[in-house]
């Protein structure tokens, strides 16, 4: 038994969780294989918020299951919100897995693979981080979520809201930093939830103070936000802080009030803009960026018309759009009859994605001609690619002649741009000091 698999579907806190998994496993000896039918462990880390996922996932363990027939000393996993309090069930329907492990419970997999190889994962496994971390790198700060929307089944399946410590996530930044990570992602379902239920009392924003005291790090993000927990004090925070970036995602979902009372958001839409008036009056470079669903029980062609005003009143860096699909055990899918058809639900998605171009079209058209500092994290079809601190993608033109690297800053001028992305001319780059432990492109 050599090789191990994660198969991960879902937000950036099951990447997240999937990177500290792989981490136990190679301490305890196994090496990962890219094949989820050929290697010794597989784990599914799954995602329930829509039922496709969820299918995907079952499909899967499917095909996992002829796979054991033949080797029956293969070891199959599951992770993440897939598996509720009560895994009994799954069991009864999957007897094909050995461990049915929560979001954030590495403990479950790592005994059973501990026990198929034999060594004692206690002995061996010291912190869960990845060991070769990529430049810029998610760490979950809280789990779980209180809110209850009536759409989402994330709280029946993550559970109710737990933060972790001040002091052991300044400590594991410290750690990523220490392994190349220039830039974090603190992530929760709810970030802005952040501290309720710490003892002493801890919020977001005294975080986002302790964490920008890293030495060696550069950026700082957070996601995602609800409009009812970012107070003023995070909004300050991110204003005053220098790490911590001009970009907030701050959902909003529907824009008619009928609709958010019925999804029980817990705002109005004149309470959301109030909100984005607020941020924006604090941050005034900030990108602003969001979560819609078109097409919830019973929204009229009136209501849709309110969501897309606030599309076209905010005017957002990017919006992240869905069609309304019912998740069993929700609230909605008890409660609200999904009366909007696939087909109008559709033309209602089209429909605000061409608003949203548009817009986006703009936004970034205003950005031609100026100078962003961009952090490179990428490389693709022969050219480096990098961030700005508001998020936008950047891809650079003639990075091959000076000494840009994957983890290196770069000042770029925008020379194009187009909805989804820039491309710019480096006109300095960061020289990175030879040993460091940066990956250079091409290899
Ligand atoms: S805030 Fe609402 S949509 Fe977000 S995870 Fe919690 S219940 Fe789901």
């Amino acid at each position: 038994m050599t090789t191990y698999h994660i198969w991960t579907v879902g937000c950036q806190m099951n990447k997240a969780d999937s990177e500290r998994l792989a981490s136990g496993f190679e301490q305890l000896g196994l090496s990962e294989c890219d094949d989820p039918r050929g290697a010794d462990v597989v784990v599914l880390n799954t995602c329930v918020v829509r039922q496709s996922s969820e299918d995907r996932a079952t499909g899967l363990l499917g095909d996992l299951k002829k796979a054991k027939d033949i080797y029956p000393e293969r070891r199959i996993a599951v992770m993440g919100c897939m598996v509720g309090p009560n895994s009994e069930e799954l069991n009864r329907r999957f007897p094909q897995v050995d461990a049915w492990a929560r979001p954030q419970q590495f403990r479950p997999i790592l005994e059973m693979a501990g026990e198929a190889i034999g060594i004692d994962p206690d002995g061996c496994i010291q912190e869960l981080l990845p060991a070769d971390p990529k430049v810029s790198t998610f760490i979950p700060i809280i789990h779980g979520c209180d809110k209850f929307c009536s759409f989402c089944i994330i709280p029946y399946r993550r559970g109710r809201e737990v933060s972790r410590s001040v002091e052991e996530l300044v400590h594991e930044t410290e750690m990523l930093v220490s392994r190349g990570v220039r830039e974090v992602t603190l992530l929760g379902q709810n970030v802005d939830s952040y501290g309720h239920g710490l003892d002493p009392a801890h919020d977001l924003a005294d975080l986002l103070y302790a964490i920008n005291e890293v030495s060696g790090l550069d950026r700082i993000r957070f996601l995602t936000s609800h409009p009812s927990d970012m107070s003023e004090k995070i909004i300050r925070a991110v204003g005053e802080l220098p790490k911590v970036c001009e970009n907030i995602n701050l959902p909003f979902q529907a824009g008619d009030d009928v609709i958010l009372e019925r999804m029980r958001r817990g705002y109005t839409r004149d309470e959301y803009l109030r909100k984005i008036d607020e941020v924006r009056t604090i941050i005034p470079d900030i990108a602003m960026v969001t979560d819609v669903i078109v097409g919830f029980s019973g929204e009229t062609e009136e209501q849709f018309a309110n969501t897309l005003d606030i599309l076209t009143q905010v005017r957002f860096d990017k919006v992240h759009s869905a069609a309304y699909s019912v998740r069993p055990g929700t609230i909605a899918a008890r409660q609200h009859p999904d009366t909007v058809s696939i087909e109008e639900k559709k033309c209602r998605l089209v429909e605000l994605n061409e608003l949203q171009e548009t817009i986006c079209t703009e936004i970034n058209a205003g950005l031609a001609d100026r100078e962003f500092d961009v952090l490179i994290d990428g490389y693709s079809r022969g050219r480096f690619t990098g961030r700005t601190r508001t998020d936008k993608l950047v891809h650079l033109e003639n990075s091959e002649t000076l000494e840009t690297r994957i983890g290196g800053f770069a000042s770029v001028r925008i020379t194009e741009t187009t909805p989804w992305s820039l491309q710019g001319k480096v006109t300095a780059a960061e020289m990175l000091a030879a040993g460091d432990r940066l990956r250079v492109y091409p290899a």
